[in-house]
């Protein structure tokens, strides 16, 4: 079976954020970065500027001479990382595959979801917009190097001026047709002092690397010659890791669609949250010895408290309980919370000994274990906790 791999970017996401701060800026030519006095550069422009040649790095004196009338705006570091965190937990509550690799960017690896790609890139995008209002666009196919250029392909096919929204799957099989007629500076990892070197010598397209012989191909590229071969027919086995898969720690986080500062409410949701961590370390044959907690309130100012164990843990009840005793200390009472995260740090391989001393412990592992063999036999919804049941995660925006 083809793997099925997806890359997320946002639509000008500097720009997109401002839009909705201050609606007014929609359809104009603006930019975020630079200064008024024309230094610096640009960090993110509207689709109305590059219309008007400005584009992303380019220092801020030509790009208004380039677009006289282009209205500069101040970066606002904290307020993207907020949405970029609403996204991202999105992708995560989509599959735990998922690899950021920018504030704005993300790979997913979705090949366990029935689904058509397709399918799940239009409901992505969709629930991204529903969520956050952000305009994103997703390229998708068999691995990470056609999902990102399928991407940054389909976003250029759009020039209206307005965000792409663009989604572009290419099949299984199609890779080396899709590549083949595109620009050699397209392939990904090229840039344009590659590219230049290769336009000299009369290569323009990406298929016309195909018809090098290995001698051509070494005395370009040396060393890497196969591995950019490779790459030219749309080949790449790398995996999409998930970026809290670094073995320093398992975490899991959920945006509430309303805020809430129901208790009740709150402690389910970590429940359910404990849960998914303890499964993920126990898949890794992982325990850790420092739990946290992640609060976000409704006005965005975010807490992460943790806690050191006597020994490490990957049981479901244990994580709970310490995230319990975080949000009793830490929880400010009649403030909103908008999103919650729970995680596992200071992992190593779990000590098996550790059941022949503590009889709890070996009883509990013992049930743990049997439940992950039917969350595995029969999918992760088979047993959810009655607590869990309660969470509002699936009740629509009111
Ligand atoms: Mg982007």
């Amino acid at each position: 079976m083809p793997r099925k791999i997806l890359h997320l970017d946002l639509d000008a996401f500097f720009c997109s954020v401002e839009e909705l701060l201050d609606p007014s800026l929609v359809g104009k030519a603006f930019a975020v970065g630079g200064s008024p006095q024309g230094r610096g550069v640009i960090a993110s422009c509207s689709y109305a500027a590059r219309l008007k040649g400005v584009r992303s790095a380019m220092p801020a004196g030509k790009a208004i001479q380039l677009c006289p009338e282009l209205i500069l705006i101040h970066h606002r570091h904290g307020l993207y990382g907020d949405y970029s965190d609403r996204v991202m937990s999105i992708l995560r509550d989509t599959t735990p595959l998922v690899e950021q690799i920018s504030v704005d960017e993300a790979f997913l690896d979705v090949s366990d979801l029935p689904q058509p790609l397709r399918l799940i890139a239009f409901g992505l995008q969709k629930r991204v917009a529903d969520e956050t209002q952000l305009p994103c666009s997703l390229g998708g196919g068999t691995n990470k190097l056609i999902a990102k250029m399928a991407n940054d392909y389909g976003k250029k096919q759009v020039r209206t001026g307005r965000a792409p929204r663009a989604i572009s799957i290419i099949e299984p099989g199609e890779e080396q047709a899709f590549l083949a007629p595109l620009d050699i500076q397209a392939l990904w990892g090229f840039g344009p002092k590659t590219a230049d070197k290769l336009r000299e010598r009369g290569i323009f397209r990406i298929g016309q690397l195909y018809e090098l012989s290995e001698t051509e191909l070494h005395s370009f590229f040396g060393n890497h010659a196969s591995e950019i071969l490779d790459r030219a027919k749309g080949i790449d086995s790398r995996l999409v890791y998930d970026s809290e898969h670094d073995p320093k720690s398992v975490s899991n986080e959920t945006t509430y669609y309303s805020d809430t500062d129901d208790l009740e409410q709150i402690s389910n949701t970590l429940r359910w949250l404990s849960d998914k961590v303890g499964y993920r370390l126990r898949k890794h044959n992982l325990a850790g010895s420092c739990v946290q907690i992640k609060i976000r309130y409704s006005d965005f100012t975010t807490i992460t408290r943790q806690k050191m164990l006597q020994q490490p843990t990957n049981l479901d009840d244990e994580i709970f309980s310490a995230v319990t005793e975080l949000l009793k200390s830490h929880l400010t009472a009649d403030r909103e919370v908008r999103l919650l995260g729970v995680g596992v740090t200071k992992l190593e391989q779990p000590a098996i000994q550790l059941s022949l001393w503590d009889n709890t412990v070996q009883k509990k592992t013992q049930l743990t274990e049997a439940i992950d063999t039917l969350k595995d036999k029969y999918g992760k919804g088979i047993i959810v906790r009655g607590s869990a049941m309660k969470t509002d995660k699936k009740e629509p925006k009111p």
